[in-house]
Formats: structure tokens, sequence, C-alpha cells
């Protein structure tokens, strides 16, 4: 594709930013994008950098750093999630927001691109420092978010309380309450029924419509996960319900294989009681870097970004690769991965099942009326086929594979709406 293989270094194919615009510029080549939308989309429209005092448990004061970055607002309030983590980057907030952008032009929902977090490690933090340095990131960024604005959600080592806080301190300063926002609430609290599984659904259906594509059968169709947490765990858990035999899943401290495949419910139990998968008794041990390049159909990357790299793509084994996570295959490896004819589901199609219920819980926060969870269900599964249809045909149409296939649907969607909207330049 875009970057030769001998002439990059992995800390280049590495960096998310420079990953997501090798991918955007490759597609906006092949959509002969207008040299003005092109700038305008391969900029975010903002940035925001805060530093702010936080009190520590033993009352000192300790200042943090954190971000908010707005890709584009052109389709909609700004979506993205809130993530805590001590290596985090402007250019990684950047590359995520502008993923957002894309994800949700995929699925056609009414929003724009965003994401944030505070540069922090959250192991090393009480519950009572968090939730301060929560609502203190919150008063910090609180003119740039809002319901018509941006939209939060929880992302890596933020969660329902996370999102509970900053819904509070934005309500505090409003002097009302403001479920919308933020998504992926507590149910009591505005959230929706359905938002906590409905990535790992999202996979699922991306996997039933690659087989179903592909003309290959369910049963018996052989998963490898990695990563066991939220994206994860719930696939696995959906898939193995389906049909599927999860042969092998890789955490990040090793992983388990069994050719009968895994109790997925035993293993989540198994997970919740001990912290970890390591000496579940229903599978064998096997180190993680094995599985991912074991033999099975289906592959699903749904632990973190850059997994499937140059130095393992022409290993893996797998007819399928489903990216529960966001850019856990970097472009180098997106090329070797197309010699080898390896069918690519796109984090920004195949991960899009959260984005897609935030958008239910921001519709139903707004409406004041709840749905249930079959009304649930069904509109997410509807979207994400359809969108894989898009895709796919897109993909049939001008002769590319699925990823550039999304990007060009999605900057194709983002650029008509600016046009339609008109450029005020
Ligand atoms: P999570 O924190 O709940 O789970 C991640 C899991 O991956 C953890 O169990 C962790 O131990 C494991 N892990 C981390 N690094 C690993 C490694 N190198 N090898 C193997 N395992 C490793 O996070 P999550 O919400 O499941 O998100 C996973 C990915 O999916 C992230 O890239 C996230 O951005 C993306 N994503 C999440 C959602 C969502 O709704 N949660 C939506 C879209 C995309």
């Amino acid at each position: 594709m875009a970057l030769p293989t001998s002439s990059v270094t992995l800390e280049h194919e590495i960096n998310p930013w420079e990953a997501q615009s090798a991918r955007f510029d490759f597609a906006a080549r092949k959509l002969n994008l207008e040299e003005g939308l092109w700038k305008m989309l391969s900029t975010p429209a903002r940035e925001l950098i805060v530093h702010f005092p936080v009190a520590m448990d033993d009352g000192h004061i300790e200042m943090f750093t954190g971000f908010r970055v707005q890709h584009s607002i052109a389709r909609g309030p700004g979506k993205g999630g809130i993530r805590y983590t001590p290596d985090l980057t402007l250019d990684e907030v950047r590359a995520l927001a502008s993923w957002m952008t894309w994800k949700c032009a995929v699925v056609a929902i009414p929003f724009g691109g965003a994401k944030g977090g505070v540069i922090c490690d959250p192991k090393k933090m009480s519950r009572g420092e968090l939730e301060r340095m929560t609502r203190r990131y919150t008063a910090e960024i609180i003119d740039f978010i809002g319901p018509e604005k941006d939209v939060p959600a929880p992302d890596m080592n933020t969660n329902e309380q996370t999102m509970a806080w900053i819904m509070d301190t934005y309500s505090m300063h409003k002097g009302h309450t403001v479920t919308s926002v933020v998504t992926g609430k507590p149910l009591n609290i505005g959230g929706s029924r359905g938002r906590i599984e409905a990535t790992g659904r999202g996979v699922m259906v991306a996997c039933d419509e690659s087989l179903r594509y592909l003309n290959m059968p369910i049963d018996d169709c052989r998963v490898v996960i990695q990563g066991f947490g939220n994206v994860g765990s719930n696939a696995a858990r959906l898939m193995m319900e389906h049909g599927y035999r999860i042969v092998g899943v890789a955490e990040v401290d090793g992983g388990l294989a069994h050719p009968n495949g895994i109790d997925i419910h035993q293993l989540i139990e198994f997970k919740q009681r001990n912290g970890t998968i390591l000496g579940f008794p229903g599978a064998e041990a096997m180190p993680s870097e094995e599985l991912l390049v074991s033999e099975c159909e289906i592959l699903i990357p749904a632990a973190t970004e850059n997994v499937i790299t140059s130095r393992n793509a022409d290993r893996i084994q797998a007819r399928i690769v489903v990216e529960g996570a966001n850019g856990p295959t970097t472009a180098v490896a997106d090329d070797i991965l197309a010699d080898k004819k390896i069918f690519v589901v796109p984090d920004i199609l195949a991960n899009a099942g959260g984005v897609t219920a935030s958008y239910f819980e921001w519709v139903q926060d707004r409406q004041g009326y709840f749905w249930k969870e079959a009304v649930i269900i069904e509109q997410l599964e509807t979207i994400l086929r359809d969108s894989f249809e898009d895709v796919v045909r897109y993909a049939e149409a001008h002769n590319v594979n699925n990823r550039i296939a999304a990007y060009m649907l999605a900057i194709d969607r983002v650029a008509y709406t600016i046009k339609q909207r008109g450029i005020y330049a």
C-alpha cells in the first residue's frame, strides 16, 4: 500500500498518527479528493491540552496533563472515548479521534470524531484520587464538551464509574442533570441496555457476515481471540453461544489453547475470581505470541494497537482477521496480509458496535425514553450488517481491500457533508 516495508522503521510503523495518515492519504488519492478537503480532513479541527492540579491522598498536589481532540464535527457532535494511560501522547489521541470520524461515518451515525485522555497510571492511584482527577479534568474541558458539542465515552482504564463522575461534574456546573453529555454510563443514570456487550456483539456480526461472504460455515469455525477484556470476552461468549469454537485466548500475561474449544462461561468466571486467565484448568497454556500465529479460521485481535506488524504478519495463518481493537494492524502489515489473501474486517467497521450503541444511549437520554434490549440488539445488528455490505460492495467496485474501502466510504461521506454545508473559509 502506501508504505514500502524496507524504508519504514518499527518506530514509524507503530506511530498511530502515521498509521492513520498512511491509510487516509491512500484512500483520499483513490477518491481523487479535492485538495482543500484533503487538507481539512487530514488535520484535527481542535486540540485542547490541559495541565491541572489534583490533591493526592497524602495531601500533596500533583499536576496532570490531559487532552481532548476533535478531529471533525462536520457530521455531528464529536464522539469518542477517554483513556487513562501513563504513555498517552497527543499523536495517539489525534489518531484515535480521526478513527472515530471514519468509524461514525462508516456506520452512518450522526457524529464526528473525538478522543481524549489523561497521562496517568490509574493502577497506582486510589479511587478518591481517580475521582478528583476525573472531576478536575472534566472542569478543564467543560466548554469543549456537551450533548451538542462532543460526547465522551469510556476507553482504556475508564469505565461506567468514570462516566458517572463526568456526568455529575458537568451537571453540577450547568445546574441541572445532563445525562446525554457522556455515554457508557451505569444503567440507572441514563445508560443503555446492551451497551456493555455491544462491541463484542458487533465483532460477532462482522464474523458472521465474513463467513457468509466467503461461503464458510459457522459450525466448528476455529477462533483465536487476543484480549479477554470487555470486547474480547463478550465477543468470545456470544460467539461460543452461536456455534463458533474458541480454540485460543491470548492475554497480556500468557495464553490458553484447546483444540476442542474453551468453555468461555467458565473462563469468564475464572478470570473474575482470579484476575487472570492463567491456570484455567479447561485449556493448555500457550504463549500469546504463538497463539496469534496459530492455525484457525478467524483471528480477533481485541486487546490493543500494533499487534500485527511487519514482524509477525507473514506468519499469520487465519483466513479472516476481525479487528476488535483499534489499530491492531500496522499499515505495513496490511500489505503483507493482503498478499496472503487474508480477509480483514478493519477496526472502523468491526468494532463500531460500541459507538453505535453509544448513539442509541445518546438518543434515549435526549428522548428521556429507554428502549428494550431486543430493540437495541435488532437496530445494532441491522446497522452493522448494512455497513458490512456497504464496505464489501465498495471494495469490489473500487478493487481495493476492505480497510481502504471503509476509509474511502467514510471520507466520501464526510467530504460530501462538508460540501453540502459549504466551507466557511
Ligand atoms: P479492556 O481493558 O476491557 O480489555 C483489554 C484486554 O486486553 C485486557 O484484558 C488486557 O489484559 C488485554 N491486553 C492488553 N494488552 C495485551 C497484549 N499485548 N496482549 C494480550 N492481551 C492484552 O479493553 P476493551 O474495552 O476490551 O478494549 C480493547 C480494545 O478494543 C482497545 O483497542 C479499545 O480501544 C477497543 N475498543 C473498545 C470498545 C469498547 O466498547 N470497549 C469499542 C471500540 C474499540
